[in-house]
């Protein structure tokens, strides 16, 4: 299995390439080069699953070993007390908890996976590689936690000082490993995020070897949640169950797509958002607009252009790469695209989607502890009061990507009293942290970085 890009790349990588490239050479995405026919083998436990879906997508250019140990990893996020992490909270409608890998969010499920496959990757070509990337909080923690002792990765993380939740900071400057940086830049994501841009580009930096960004647009992290799709929908028992996923940059819900896409018992998928709703406005009412991202409760889904649309598009459009490259040509020239009737009428076809605002998302954190007792987090609310929006008639389930201790301020207004602290996040109070302090400069950011890249 090879991979091409959605703006029209047709040479020959391999899986190797698309995980270390990230970005497609045509500026789009890497998807498969064509889609396995349905039929794949859904026996087996979950790791079993996982490596049999990773040799589907290639993975196995890098060894039977390397394809074991990532699925070993995942499975080990995955799993609630050895089984798969589901709970059905009434009829026709049931939860699946992402959040039991070492971060407690779904966002594990994906850098677990990713860490392994990279230094195999580097490992073949006798590489080594920096990786950079800017964070509001959950994809640094789980970097950081994933990729901690590599051997070939170097990961520096850029976060806004002081303007992290405590238990976010602490699960990133609390690993002690060598080839770890974290960085608390004096500024807010957005410079964190410039700063990073600026090192992906920087000619001298690139002199000194590879360099990348573990964003959600690289086609490794996103394999990494497929397998709990398929393995949800065989232990709910149902036949064809819709999932509501809490969405952002649209990785999680592209992942349902695949798996449905392969033969998976998959019914619709349904993008729930919060008020940040450029997709919902792009599926539902053919415009597609880039506003300023507001910030939100459910601050993790807080995207105004979700980067895995692209894909989604490109699929919609009968894989036609001139469409997709138009379309995203003209929305990062100018902003805004009206998508033609066919286009809109496809994407709506694969992908439905609603906005859930900030006084619904609380509600239905207090609905899931009335009905169901579930304590639950704003991303994982959002998803709940848009399957009870879409009605029980037919089998939903919910995505619930962290755990409510990660986000106590909402989550306690909503409930009237505090989500209960777990082990994981007890045990990081008074451990000794690791960070480096930065001014907002890309200079002194550069030095850093190659300082630490040539340690
Ligand atoms: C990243 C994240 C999401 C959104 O996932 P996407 O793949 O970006 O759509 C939802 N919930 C939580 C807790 C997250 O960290």
């Amino acid at each position: 299995m090879n991979y091409v890009g959605t703006r029209g790349f047709a040479g020959d990588k391999t899986f190797a390439g698309a995980l270390l490239d990230g970005l497609a050479p045509d500026g789009g995405l890497y998807v498969p080069a064509e889609w396995p026919t349905p039929g794949f083998d859904l026996s087996g436990d979950y790791g079993t699953l996982t490596q049999n879906l990773l040799t589907l997508f290639g993975v196995d250019v890098l060894g039977a070993d390397a394809v074991k140990a990532a699925a070993e990893r995942t499975r080990a996020a995955f799993l609630r007390d050895g089984e798969v992490p589901l709970t059905q909270l009434a009829d026709n409608l049931w939860m699946l908890e992402l959040w039991h890998g070492p971060t407690l969010a779904f966002k594990d499920m994906a850098m677990q996976m990713m860490a392994p496959l990279t230094d195999a990757a580097l490992k073949q070509r006798n590489e080594t590689l920096t990786l950079v990337t800017a964070t509001s909080g959950d994809t640094g923690a789980a970097a950081v936690r994933a990729f901690a002792g590599s051997e070939r990765v170097r990961l520096v993380v850029f976060h806004p000082l002081g303007r992290v939740s405590p238990v976010q900071r602490l699960q990133m400057t609390t690993v002690q490993a060598d080839n770890v940086l974290n960085v608390g830049v004096e500024g807010d994501f957005d410079d964190c995020q410039a700063i990073v841009k600026a090192l992906l580009g920087d000619q001298s930096l690139k002199q000194n070897g590879l360099i990348s960004s573990v964003n959600s647009i690289n086609w490794g992290r996103l394999l990494g949640q497929v397998p709990y799709y398929l393995a949800a929908a065989a232990a709910s028992g149902a036949d064809k169950p819709d999932f509501v996923v809490p969405t952002g940059n649209f990785g999680d819900a592209f992942a349902g797509w695949v798996a449905r896409r392969i033969g998976g018992n998959v019914g619709k998928l349904h993008a729930a958002v919060n008020q940040n709703d450029a997709l919902n406005q792009a599926i539902n009412e053919g415009r597609y607009i880039r506003r300023q991202a507001v910030e939100s409760a459910s601050v993790s889904m807080d995207v105004q252009a979700p980067s895995n649309f692209e894909r989604l598009v490109y699929e919609a459009s009968g894989r036609n790469a001139a469409t997709t490259k138009a379309l995203f040509d003209t929305f990062n020239a100018t902003g805004a695209v009206t998508l033609s009737p066919e286009l809109q009428a496809a994407l709506k076809a694969e992908v439905t989607a609603s906005t859930v605002n900030e006084a619904q998302t609380a509600e239905a954190i207090a609905h899931a502890y009335k009905a169901y007792g579930q304590v639950i987090c704003p991303h994982t609310a959002v998803s709940l009061s848009a399957a009870l929006e879409r009605g029980l008639d037919h089998p939903q389930i919910v995505l619930s990507t962290a755990h409510a201790a990660k986000f106590p301020d909402f989550v306690t207004k909503a409930l009237g009293f505090a989500p209960k602290v777990p082990d994981a996040i007890q045990a990081l109070y008074g451990q000794p942290e690791k960070i480096t302090e930065l001014k907002n400069d890309r200079v002194a950011a550069l030095d850093l970085v190659k300082g630490f890249a040539a340690a």
